[in-house]
């Protein structure tokens, strides 16, 4: 089997969870993790006689996301019944968008293999409701329904079949997933399901105008699941493929302790859902003067922010990516340069580096990090000052973050100042020289690589609080002699 025989499309449907408190067609809670149907009411549940009403909200947040990736809003856009039967839908029809979404032909662009700007077409993204869950696990082999998920305002963010690699379409859920959280319309939290989408992938001869046949990879909630699930189905289709059979278009669910994709139903046309605008909700009317109020809210997104980054900051380009991730991050950042003296490119080693691996350590985000901007500023500050080296930073850090208090009553209680008198650093040289002089003879004659066990010496006799650039001069001239 030769993967480079074949060409890999993928188009992915991206369904977001919208960060409102009440649902799309309710007043019911959307907050999560409450105890089972505890919060679906009787319009989530479509009982007879009672109507939905349309939570505004959604629509700016649904425009704010268009108008960011500079897609067309549609004055009129209509939601339609989809019917089916699943037992987590119990009125037998969900309403969504079908023909008149209300966001089209959007953009987004995204790194490729080779490191060149590649354009990802979004074809439509589109608001509607979720349904319930079905839950199989501590009910003695029956499974039971929760329904308070049903009626959740979900963006479903759809694109064009443009993705060629697993890589590719993990680059694309990133960046929207970045997008999201920088419009703030969504959590965007994987493991509560607020982010998740489908994949849909096939395979056709390199120059083949028409597309394979495509398999729909359900609900892959993980960016590790989304790559491994894909690349096994790519293999999976090339296979069938070349031993002489057809792929067909079907759902699969992605089984992760197993790696591999299983069938799970064939896939339905778009005719067996019966399609119709439904009868109960007013077509959504967007005006110009609207689209411009909401676009006059965008706030700085990821990209120009990366570069703003690169160009005000002088950062390299892969940690101003990092660096704004998050707005929250990107925030940090900025309040830690606005705070402090040192270079940019140390607060942003800091944030990337010891920072982060705190966070990550005690699992908080950077919003509640037990270090503020300004008190990492002040850490910043006396390493750029030179009154603790770097490593010694790093000691200190640790006793902020333990709530031992600032950088400099740190460094004060626990005398950690940089030693930079030249004469008590003289005089701890001419101790370890002393000390080791069958060393000092073999350095003499030659063996230069000595010089750093004579600097360790030297660093162990003080604490590590001797300057090292000092310690090193200082030994090299004492040895020279
Ligand atoms: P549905 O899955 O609801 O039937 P569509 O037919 O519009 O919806 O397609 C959904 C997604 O599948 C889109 O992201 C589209 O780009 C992608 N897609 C369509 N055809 C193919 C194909 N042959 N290979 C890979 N992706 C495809
Ligand atoms: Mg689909």
């Amino acid at each position: 089997m030769s993967v480079s025989a074949w060409e890999v499309v993928i188009g992915l449907e991206i369904h977001t969870q919208l960060a409102t408190k009440s649902k799309i067609f309710s007043g019911a809670s959307t907050a999560y993790g409450a105890e089972a149907n505890t919060q679906a009411c009787l319009v989530d549940l479509g009982y007879p006689g009672v109507l939905p009403v349309l939570n505004v909200e959604v629509i700016r947040m649904a425009t704010l996301f268009g108008l960011a990736v500079n897609a067309t809003i549609a004055p009129r856009s209509v939601f339609a019944r989809k019917n089916y039967f699943y037992p987590d839908l119990p009125k037998g029809y969900q309403i969504s968008q079908y023909e008149l979404p209300i966001v089209e032909h959007g953009e987004l662009f995204i790194t490729d293999a080779e490191g060149k700007e590649k354009r990802i077409r979004i074809t439509r993204a589109h608001l509607e409701e979720d349904a319930g869950k079905s839950i199989h696990e501590g009910l003695d082999g029956s499974s039971g329904i929760d329904l308070n998920r049903a009626g959740t305002p979900l963006l479903e963010i759809v694109s064009e079949p443009d993705l060629s690699s697993a890589k590719e379409a993990i680059a694309f859920m990133k960046k929207i997933h970045t997008i999201v959280r920088y419009l703030g319309i969504s959590d965007g939290n994987m493991q509560e399901g607020s982010f998740r989408c489908d994949a849909n992938v096939s395979v056709r001869p390199p120059g083949q105008e028409e597309l394979g046949t495509r398999a729909e990879l359900k609900n892959l909630n993980s960016f590790r699941f989304i790559e491994k699930a894909i690349n096994f189905e790519v293999e999976r289709q090339i296979e069938l493929i070349e031993d002489g059979g057809k792929v067909a278009q079907e759902t699969r669910l992605y089984d992760s302790d197993k790696n591999e994709t299983r069938a799970m139903r064939s896939k339905e046309e778009a005719n067996d859902y019966r399609y119709f605008p439904d009868p109960d909700l007013l077509p959504i009317e967007i005006s110009a003067e609207f689209i411009a109020a909401t676009r006059a809210t965008l706030p700085e997104l990821p990209d120009a922010k990366q570069q703003r980054f690169e160009t005000d900051y002088e950062l390299k380009s892969a940690d101003a990516g990092i660096l704004t991730a998050s707005r929250a991050t990107a925030d940090y950042f900025e309040a830690v340069v606005a705070a402090s003296d040192a270079k940019t490119q140390l607060a942003a080693n800091w944030v990337i580096g010891e920072l982060s691996a705190a966070l990550n350590r005690d699992g908080l985000e950077i919003d509640n990090s037990k270090v503020a901007a300004d008190a990492l500023a002040g850490l910043l500050n006396r390493i750029h000052d030179n009154t603790i080296s770097g490593k010694i930073a790093k000691q200190v850090f640790e006793a902020m973050w333990a709530g031992e208090g600032s950088a400099d009553e740190i460094i004060a209680a626990q005398g950690l100042r940089q030693i930079t008198d030249s004469a008590a650093i003289e005089a701890v040289v001419d101790k370890v020289i002393d000390a080791n002089p069958g060393q000092a003879a073999e350095y003499r004659a030659g063996k230069d690589k000595l010089i750093g066990f004579f600097v360790g010496q030297v660093m162990k006799e003080t604490q590590g609080q001797a300057n090292p650039g000092q310690v090193n001069q200082i030994l090299k001239d004492k040895l020279s002699k």
